[in-house]
Formats: structure tokens, C-alpha cells, sequence
């Protein structure tokens, strides 16, 4: 028995979500008739009282297309400096958009709105590139799952309303955020111009990223992700897999944030861990103290059968998911806290 826990990504579809893989009715999305990625999209898009939505096959590329409908070359975007957009999508915001990053020091991979005001530049002084969107991430991936106060991002969005500026959301982990918290998908849907949402992490599927949006937006969509090489056939198979993660495993996100939150407050209790990061959803960040060799913990975790994260700089990462059991969870307990005894 391997005990991954590396990320949320290395989930198996359950039998259920199998039967509705191969019980998919199919079409060629490319001319709209695949009845379950119609389906699917209609579904994000109401839940999150937006206009319209379009699946994708990674959440990159969704982030990406976002991008490239509310800018223009030349013109620049704010996000934090840990942001996905700018670290983990190879450079794409560039490369697609031909757009620069200003990037804000945040907290665990979250600004404020004050930050973003400060780093506006003034759209009448022509030497700086123009401002024009603001990318959130929620809950932050390097920022190990922090989630933003709803507040914060009300007060963002009035920023963005009073700048004329593009708000999207890169959502890969938001339905951990909300059901973490507790809150409104039709709050986000109101907040945010565009949101992209993972199917493929907390959810379970094998891939996909719905992008939600205003029409205004959104009907240029379908465009940029053909031009991204996105354009996908009979693509509902996965769709339905999509779909079955939303209805079925959807409020179970709780128990790996449960289960991230008795790690943390083990790790916490622990001599040879000098600390660890709040733990708000599924992503338990740790360092060892200075005098215990992280090589030798990662090793001697790995003779055992399991995996967790080299982050670098000292940072351990641990990610709760659906194939991370009770039985596996209490035998990880088990050997951290024997580590060393
Ligand atoms: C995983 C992730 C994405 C999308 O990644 P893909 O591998 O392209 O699906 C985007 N943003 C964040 C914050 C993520 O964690």
C-alpha cells in the first residue's frame, strides 16, 4: 500500500465515477454536441450564477485563456509573486498574452486591497504599461491552502469597479474554500468576472477545469481555447466524471481537510518539527528544525511507502485527498510520531 501525499492530483476514478464515464453520452464538443460538456458547463455556470462556462483540460489553460480576454499585449496584470499564473504555467501569461506580471508580496499567497491600489500604474502616465486585471487565487497552492476572507475580495472588487479593471479568480482548489468556510458559490460568481475551477484535484476526476464568466467575456471564449490547441472532440466521458465529482464528491472535501488539520496539529506536537503552517483545507505545510536532516525524514517516510512534497527552502508539503483512507491516515500518524523513537 502506497500512502501519496505528494498532491491531490494522484486520485483513481471510484466505481461510481466509472459507471458514468462509461455510461457518458458523447458528441464532438468542437460543435457543441457533446450533451454532457453542455451539461456540465450549464451546471458550474448556474451554480455559480454566471453567464456561461467552458470546459478545458487543465486548469492552466484555463487560467491562461482568462488572461488573454481581459488583456492586450503590452498591458500588465497584479497577482501575488507565489501566484500559480505567474510560476506554474511556463511563462504564459507572456507568451499568450504578451502581457507582464506586477507582482505583489503578499501573505500566503494573498493581497489585499490596498496592495492592489498601491500597484496600479496610473493610466494616464503612458512610460508604464497599463493596468488591467487582478488575478486571486483561492485557496493559494503555495501558500498551502490558505483561503481568502470573503471581505478582502469584496473590497478588491470595488478597487477593480473604480479602476476599470478585470477581476478573475483561479480557483483550482475554490469548492475546498467553500466548503471550508462555508460559503456562497453565487457570492464568488458575483465577485469575480472569471472564475476556473479544478475538476481535477479535491474533486477526484481524471482532469478537466471548467472557466466561468460574463458573456461579455466568455463569447470570445471558445476562440482563445481553440487557439490554445484546446479545442476537444468527444470529450463528455471526462465531462461525466466531472460532473460526478460535483455531485458526489463535492461535501467529502471536508474530511481530507479534517484529516490535514490532525496531521498539522501532530506535526505541531512533534520535537523534530520547529513549525507548521496554519492549516485551513488540504495542504499542511511543515519545516524540521535546523538540527534534523529533511533528506533522512523524506527517506525514511519513503521506506515506508510513503510520499509527501520537497517543497525547497526547508518547506514540506503534505496534501489530503480522496484515496488518502482512514486506514492509511492512522498508520501515517502512527509513523510520525514514532519517527525517531
Ligand atoms: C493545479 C493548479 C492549477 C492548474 O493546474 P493544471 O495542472 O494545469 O491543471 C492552477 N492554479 C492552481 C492554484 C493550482 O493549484
Amino acid at each position: 500500500m502506497i500512502i501519496d501525499l505528494r498532491s491531490d492530483t494522484v486520485t483513481r476514478p471510484t466505481p461510481g465515477m466509472l459507471d458514468a464515464i462509461m455510461s457518458a453520452k458523447t458528441g464532438d464538443d468542437v460543435y457543441k454536441e457533446d450533451p454532457t460538456v453542455n451539461a456540465l458547463e450549464q451546471k458550474m455556470a448556474s451554480l455559480f450564477g454566471m453567464d456561461d462556462a467552458l470546459f478545458f483540460p487543465t486548469g492552466s489553460m484555463a487560467n491562461q485563456a482568462a488572461i488573454k480576454l481581459h488583456t492586450q499585449p503590452s498591458q500588465q496584470l497584479i497577482c501575488d509573486k507565489w501566484a500559480h499564473v505567474y510560476n506554474y504555467e511556463g511563462g504564459g501569461v507572456s507568451f499568450n498574452s504578451g502581457v507582464s506580471c506586477k507582482l505583489v508580496d503578499g501573505h500566503r499567497g494573498m493581497i489585499t486591497a490596498k496592495q492592489v491600489v498601491e500597484n496600479i500604474n496610473p493610466p494616464d502616465f503612458y512610460h508604464s504599461p497599463l493596468t488591467t486585471l487582478v488575478c486571486l487565487e483561492n485557496t493559494t497552492n503555495k501558500g498551502g491552502g490558505a483561503c481568502y476572507e470573503l471581505d478582502e475580495i469584496i473590497k478588491i472588487k470595488k478597487v477593480c469597479l473604480d479602476n476599470d479593471l478585470g477581476l478573475h479568480l483561479d480557483g483550482a482548489r475554490l469548492m475546498n474554500a467553500i466548503v471550508a468556510n462555508n460559503e456562497d458559490t453565487k457570492q464568488y460568481g458575483s465577485l469575480f468576472d472569471t472564475i476556473s475551477v479544478c475538476l481535477s484535484k479535491g474533486l477526484g476526476a481524471p482532469m478537466g477545469t471548467v472557466l466561468m464568466g460574463t458573456s461579455s467575456l466568455m463569447k470570445n471564449a471558445i476562440r482563445v481555447r481553440k487557439v490554445l490547441g484546446g479545442g476537444m472532440r468527444q470529450v463528455g466521458f471526462m465531462a461525466a466524471a466531472g460532473l460526478y465529482a460535483m455531485e458526489h464528491q463535492l461535501q467529502r472535501l471536508q474530511e481530507d481537510h479534517t484529516k490535514a488539520k490532525q496531521i498539522a496539529t501532530l506535526l505541531q506536537s512533534l520535537p523534530y518539527i520547529k513549525k507548521v503552517e496554519p492549516t485551513q483545507t488540504n495542504i499542511v505545510i511543515f519545516y524540521m528544525q535546523d538540527d534534523f536532516n529533511q533528506d533522512d525524514f523524506i527517506n525514511a517516510l519513503a521506506a515506508q511507502n510513503i510520499r509527501i512534497s520537497d517543497m525547497g527552502q526547508g518547506k514540506l508539503r503534505v496534501v489530503t485527498h480522496h484515496d488518502y483512507t482512514d486506514s492509511m491516515h492512522s498508520k501515517f500518524l502512527d509513523i510520525l510520531s514514532s519517527y525517531l523513537n
